[in-house]
């Protein structure tokens, strides 16, 4: 059986700070589906522990615990011993993934093509998301349905074909300058992340966060092909390629000359900022990595750090709710600003969504992953989203957006009928100053 090694490197006392209270376990979707200690924050730092310790091995098993977790975080919000769990998460699917307990041919070959290649080359990303668009755009997807072709195809292929996002008519770079200046004299010179998914498939969120950074006095620095901030390769163990990554990203961007690095995505944001821990050990990175992570800023964190503009103006929209992103809350602790970028909406009533940090069965790639506990997470949080009663749900990263959408269209029916961001709803509101 295969050795530990990097949960065995890992300081200890990030093995130790678990004092077992069991705060976390109301907290924790797996946990609280199943009730089983395994399935639990707690349950997984002690299976860690005793794999660094050298009572148990890495095994199949251990791994399929790593991957039944969802990644949300939410225990290491509720933990009052402040354990890093994130840390510990990331590690022990890097441990699992070092010993080779998943081996298999078709898992191998779609991690390699996935994580290796396409999201390591930002064209090949562009050119598959070009070549799903043309599908999308001459309804081959539509006909291709109706002949039950995905029914030739292996069950779990299958069943992501209706989660496919829609891709956008057009890319970021199509959509914004290298370089845009509000007008007058600049307050601030941020750059804009667009994000993988997200620009793919909602590049028109990039154009309305970069409209209402402009609107509040930034110059906005937009690199038209940008690498994958590496947020899935840490998540699924594969830390060397998760550094590679963070060291491009850093490479790209003249660093002393932004006052902030925006992101949009609560996933990515979350990654983004933790840089100067990822590359702790790397001798030419370090110190850059520490300010890299000083200047990442989630959009909504920015706005409401700089005193951004209350909007004269509408959104054309009554009531929202909110759904938030579980790396933006649990990882970024960024809460109440998108709350306070849609309370500034003029005639924009708030309305509170129950169970809004529960994760959305999202979580990565863990829809795909763990197709069965995904579904029931997104099933809980569309009930709470026909209590809450707003026929509009706000969200700010791409992976809750697309299983929200996907989840309100295959319910049909739902009382909510829009996924939207709360910087897209401001941005709008800026719009409809101007009579747009
Ligand atoms: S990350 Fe989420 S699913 Fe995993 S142990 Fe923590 S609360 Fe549970
Ligand atoms: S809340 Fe923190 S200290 Fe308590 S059991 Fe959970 S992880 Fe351990």
């Amino acid at each position: 059986m295969p050795q530990a090694k990097l949960l065995k490197e890992l300081d200890y006392s990030v093995l130790q700070q678990c004092m077992h209270c069991g705060m976390c376990l109301p907290t924790c979707p797996t946990y609280v589906e199943t009730k089983l200690e395994r399935n639990s924050p707690r349950g997984r730092i002690s299976l860690m522990r005793a794999i660094a310790d050298d009572e148990l091995e890495v095994t199949r098993a251990f791994s399929d615990e790593m991957y039944y977790c969802l990644g949300c975080l939410a225990c290491q919000t509720a933990c009052p011993a402040g354990v890093n769990y994130a840390e510990l998460f990331e590690t022990a699917r890097a441990e699992v993934e070092l010993a080779e307990v998943n081996d298999g041919m078709q898992r191998g070959f779609w991690r390699w093509l996935s994580l290796n290649v396409i999201f390591m080359h930002p064209w090949l990303l562009r050119l598959v998301g070009r070549v799903l668009r043309l599908y999308q755009s001459t309804k081959l997807d539509v006909l291709m349905r109706k002949l039950r072709f995905f029914g030739l195809m292996p069950k779990s292929l299958a069943a992501l074909e209706p989660q496919t996002p829609r891709i956008a008519e057009k890319f970021s770079h199509e959509l914004i300058l290298p370089v845009e200046s509000p007008p007058g004299k600049p307050k601030h010179r941020v750059a804009l992340l667009t994000g993988c998914v997200q620009d793919l498939a909602f590049s028109n969120i990039n154009r309305d966060t970069a409209d209402v950074l402009l609107a509040n006095g930034c110059e906005v620095i937009t690199l038209a092909s940008q690498h994958c901030c590496g947020s899935l390769h840490a998540h699924n163990g594969e830390l060397e390629l998760a550094r590679e990554l963070a060291r491009r990203q850093i490479d790209s961007l003249d660093l002393d000359s932004l006052d902030a690095i925006i992101t949009n995505a609560g996933g990515c944001g979350s990654h983004l900022k933790g840089y100067g821990h990822l590359l702790h050990g790397d001798p030419f990175y370090a110190a850059r990595a520490r300010v890299w992570d000083t200047k990442v800023k989630d959009v909504h964190e920015w706005l409401v750090q700089t005193g951004f503009r209350k909007p004269a103006a509408g959104a054309g929209i009554d009531e929202v709710t909110y759904h938030e992103s579980c790396h933006l809350c649990h990882g970024q602790k960024v809460v109440s600003q998108p709350r306070q970028v849609l309370a500034s909406i003029p005639g924009l009533k708030f309305k509170e969504l129950p169970e809004s940090n529960w994760c959305c069965g999202s979580a990565g790639i863990y829809n795909i992953t763990q197709p069965e506990q995904s579904q029931k997470l997104l099933k809980r949080k569309l009930e709470n989203l026909e209590l809450a009663k707003a026929p509009v749900v706000a969200t700010s990263n791409p992976g809750c957006h697309l299983q929200l959408v996907n989840g309100l269209k295959a319910c049909g029916g739902h009382s909510c009928h829009e996924v939207t961001q709360p910087v897209t709803l401001l941005a709008r509101a800026y719009r409809a100053e101007q009579g747009c």
